[in-house]
């Protein structure tokens, strides 16, 4: 099949649609050209070669080159220009493009096809012999340095000696005569490293370039990138090679990088920025911090005043006709070449939450797009971010800033300083939280910038490498924070005259670009305005109910804020834990009879009840699913000498009888053992307790106008006869309360169960005539499923992912095919033997957008997550149906 796809005035053979073949960046090259914007022909080498090149252990696909030729003949004809020529020499730049875009993960050549022959006719042809070898000097630079790992220091080093030679100290100031002899100098550290001479034939100069971007996809850096973004099941890249254009010949010339709306916060304002007399890659690495495009009119040239007025009238004009025709923010690269402006590149922009939230709405209220378009377009993960905490404005007004850089990534970052990437790895590993600090970030930071809680950088600008992939993230980054002097090795830095370590905390304000010595007390957000908007839609077009994980009022609250309609699990163990519940919970569990542990049980009554009169208030109207106690007694108990011996010391019993008694509840696989409902079948007092809470926390809310909905859920059961037994427990507790109390109202209290058992899934038709709703706790299900220890799974699963033995952690998304089959099953079997059941997810995935798909799909009538993903629920709710 064909390998190689032309672009250009002759023809254009690849078009918008073709993503997962040419790359993102050569399906819109393609297009760009073909809707008659200013595109450098070129053509594009498919992902299929390069996965070819992959599965071959490196060896170029057959054939490959005999089209890279044709199509060279064909590049050639077009631009008037001949590979190698002495008179006007054609030159082509050789660049990655997956079908998702990875920013700077992958490899790029420029200035291919220049030798000690063409670059005397760049100079002729240009009349600019010092750019010819400037240019010349930079391939020598990259291609030793990408094709054949040449360390970059040895080029560095023989610039050095001639900036020396001729004393200046900018790469700029040195004469012609110095680069023309710099060439010469580098072409010698080309021959000592690589045992070759420079390749002087630009075909070979194509072909090794186009296999080192083949190899860039399989390097560590983009290995990395790939696993954190959670990127699967692609090809490999596409090699993109296009006819060269110069932002670097002279004043009249630049580049550029620009999004069509503000990535940040989403304002429709065209946001970019450019170097004068620069070539691409000066802008996205960071190197000279570029100035922003709204000052572009202000640029004027000696031989063209207007120059700056005239670029930018076209940008804008570009900008309409891209959105109008992406319906969506682009991202783009452009080059001036002496007054004349090419388009580079275009993609869908990256953007924080706040920004896609603030985007969708406006392209609706514009009618780019309609209300279904914009809710598919919001990651739902990003919603999160509008829900994170930012600095207290009163706080601010009080400190004043070290420095304010650039806003490059919003958000509310403290932490002490880091100044490497595998510091920041270990260091957050250990447990600190730590602000990466960087003169500017390459690449390689990624991990080191992923484990960061926000990233600072001294240089770059808002589209520098650092900024870019923050915001893809969400995470807090003030980029270019330039009074900022770094001091690596010394692990300090220096602003304002003032000295802080890696010791210090700093906070930085991604939203403002503020930095700040200390940690900056924060304040929650408000919600309101896209936000609500895109809720609103969300609410109308999805079918699952959305509850919440909460055990306390505090939280019952906030979820409800967030849009929950009800509690779908109430962990009653957590609130053993506080003050002196966990006292009486001791005295309970380390009771050797039935007595004592009453005894205990009556003290812990009250402060259940409280608990959840506290949540039914919260919830008023709403239904709460309370689940009785879970985990195995032990966890309760301290397991210190010195712990035991308060324990004993508190309950007035001697330690050894504490020792004892823990002692005797060890187990081997304590998460397969005594926990769950299994404690309630050997202590139904315990049960019996629990119910007789809600039932009274119930009346009484219901005494007071509160319109309690409790319902009874009861964990780990695999076999009916264990539901059958605790149902019945449970039902006659309920009417043993309401005798008591002399209640003649309706509770209408619900019992049901989790499935967290493979055995209750494939049972489910039984398991569910005694159920009035399942809930699936997929936690569990998918640690029994997988036979993985969900609390030790940390220790191989990151090899797991790492060799693709799992494509994702099964524990963050539901494994739908393995995991999701006993899901899909338990829901068919419970609905045929009792068509009134409600079925729900409460486990870690109710909360993950894939898995909320997956809900949506099998029919679940409703997911619960914690509060903070209530909003991302709702919204990956309506994705699923529509
Ligand atoms: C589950 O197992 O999915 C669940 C929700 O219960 P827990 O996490 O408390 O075991
Ligand atoms: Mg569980």
């Amino acid at each position: 099949s064909k390998m190689v796809y032309y672009f250009g005035k002759t023809r254009t053979d690849g078009d918008t649609s073709m993503k997962e073949l040419l790359g993102g960046k050569g399906a819109n090259l393609a297009d760009m050209t073909s809707i008659g914007l200013p595109v450098p022909a070129g053509f594009t080498i498919t992902t299929d070669c390069c996965d070819q090149y992959s599965k071959a252990k490196g060896k170029m696909p057959k054939g490959l080159m005999d089209e890279v030729g044709k199509v060279v003949k064909t590049l050639e004809k077009e631009t008037g220009k001949k590979f190698g020529d002495d008179k006007d020499p054609l030159l082509v730049s050789v660049r990655s493009g997956a079908a998702v875009s990875m920013p700077g993960m992958m490899n790029t050549i420029l200035n291919l096809g220049l030798n000690d022959v063409s670059v005397v006719g760049l100079a002729n042809k240009t009349g600019n012999e010092r750019f010819a070898y400037d240019a010349y000097r930079r391939l020598i630079n990259m291609y030793g340095d990408v094709v054949m790992e040449v360390g970059h220091e040895y080029f560095e080093e023989a610039f050095d000696k001639i900036k020396k030679k001729y004393g200046v100290s900018l790469d700029t100031d040195v004469p012609t005569q110095g680069l023309v002899e710099l060439v010469d100098a580098y072409k010698k550290v080309y021959k000592k490293h690589t045992k070759q001479d420079f390749p002087q034939d630009p075909m070979h100069q194509l072909e090794l370039a186009i296999e080192a971007v083949f190899k860039s996809w399989d390097s560590d850096k983009a290995i990395s990138y790939r696993r954190i973004e959670g990127i699967t099941g692609l090809k490999g890249t596409a090699v993109n090679v296009q006819s060269m254009v110069f932002g670097n010949m002279g004043d009249d010339s630049g580049t550029g990088v620009a999004f069509t709306r503000n990535p940040s916060t989403g304002e429709n304002k065209f946001y970019g920025e450019f170097l004068v007399n620069a070539q691409g890659e000066d802008v996205v690495a960071g190197i000279r911090t570029p100035q922003p495009v709204k000052d572009m009119p202000k640029w004027k040239a000696p031989n063209d005043k207007t120059i700056g007025k005239k670029v930018h009238a076209e940008l804008m004009a570009i900008k309409e006709k891209l959105e109008k025709h992406y319906k969506d923010v682009q991202d783009i690269e452009f080059t001036i070449e002496q007054g004349k402006l090419y388009m580079l590149q275009t993609r869908n922009g990256k953007r924080t939450g706040p920004a896609a939230v603030r985007i969708a709405c406006e392209m609706v209220k514009e009618k780019l797009i309609d209300e279904k378009t914009a809710l598919k377009r919001i990651p739902a993960g990003d919603l999160t971010q509008l829900l994170l905490p930012s600095f207290d404005p009163a706080g601010k007004k009080k400190a004043s800033p070290l420095c304010v850089g650039l806003p490059a990534s919003p958000g509310a970052a403290f932490g002490k300083l880091a100044f490497t990437a595998e510091e920041a790895v270990e260091r957050s590993h250990a447990g600190e939280q730590v602000l990466l600090v960087r003169k500017e970030t390459s690449p390689e930071d990624v991990d080191g910038m992923h484990s960061a809680a926000g990233i600072l950088t001294s240089t770059g600008g808002m589209t520098s490498h650092a900024a870019v992939v923050a915001r893809g993230w969400g995470k807090c980054c003030v980029a270019g924070a330039g009074a900022i002097e770094i001091d690596e090795k010394g692990r300090k830095i220096k602003v304002g005259g003032k000295t802080y370590s890696h010791k210090d905390v700093l906070s930085i304000d991604g939203s403002t670009g503020e930095v700040y010595a200390g940690q900056m007390p924060t304040v929650e957000p408000k919600l309101g305005g896209d936000f609500a908007t895109v809720m609103k839609w969300a609410d109308k077009h999805r079918r699952l109910g959305i509850r919440t994980n909460a055990d306390s009022p505090a939280d019952s609250k906030r979820a409800r804020e967030f849009g929950a309609e009800g509690i779908g699990l109430c962990r009653t163990e957590h609130m053993f834990f506080e003050g002196d519940r966990i006292l009486a919970m001791r005295e309970m569990i380390l009771a050797d009879n039935l007595e004592d542990r009453e005894k205990a049980l009556k003290k812990l009554l009250p402060y259940q009840r409280k608990d959840f009169e506290g949540i039914f208030k919260a919830m008023n109207g709403l239904p709460v699913t309370v689940r009785l106690l879970d985990p195995p007694l032990h966890e309760f108990l301290p397991h210190d000498k010195k712990g035991q011996a308060d324990v004993a010391r508190s309950l007035a019993i001697k330690p050894a009888e504490v020792e004892r008694r823990v002692a005797q509840l060890h187990e081997a696989n304590p998460m397969l053992g005594h926990r769950g409902c299994r404690l309630s079948i050997t202590y139904p007092e315990i049960l019996t307790m629990q119910v007789t809470a809600i039932t009274e926390a119930a009346i009484n809310c219901k005494k007071k106008k509160v319109d309690a909905r409790a319902e009874v859920m009861i964990p780990l059961v695999g076999t009916v006869q264990e539901l059958a037994i605790l149902r019945a427990l449970a039902a006659e507790t309920i009417e043993n309360v309401l005798a008591a109390k002399k209640y003649s109202g309706k509770l209408d209290i619900l019992i049901g169960t989790m499935i967290e058992i493979p055995r209750a899934a494939l049972t489910a038709d039984e398991v569910a005539t005694e159920a009035d709703f399942f809930s699936f706790g997929t936690n569990d299900l998918t640690q029994m499923t997988f036979g993985y220890s969900r609390d030790d799974v940390n220790t191989f699963l990151p090899d797991y992912i790492g060799q693709e033995v799992l494509e994702k952690d099964p524990f963050q998304s539901l494994d739908t095919s393995g995991v999701g089959q006993l899901v899909a099953m338990a829901v068919e079997k419970g609905r045929q033997t009792n068509g009134k059941i409600k079925l729900g997810i409460c486990g870690e995935h109710g909360g993950d957008p894939a898995s909320i798909n997956f809900c949506h799909k099998v029919g679940l009538d409703y997911v619960s997550c914690s509060p903070f993903r209530v909003p991302i629920a709702r919204l990956a709710a309506a994705q699923a149906a529509l």
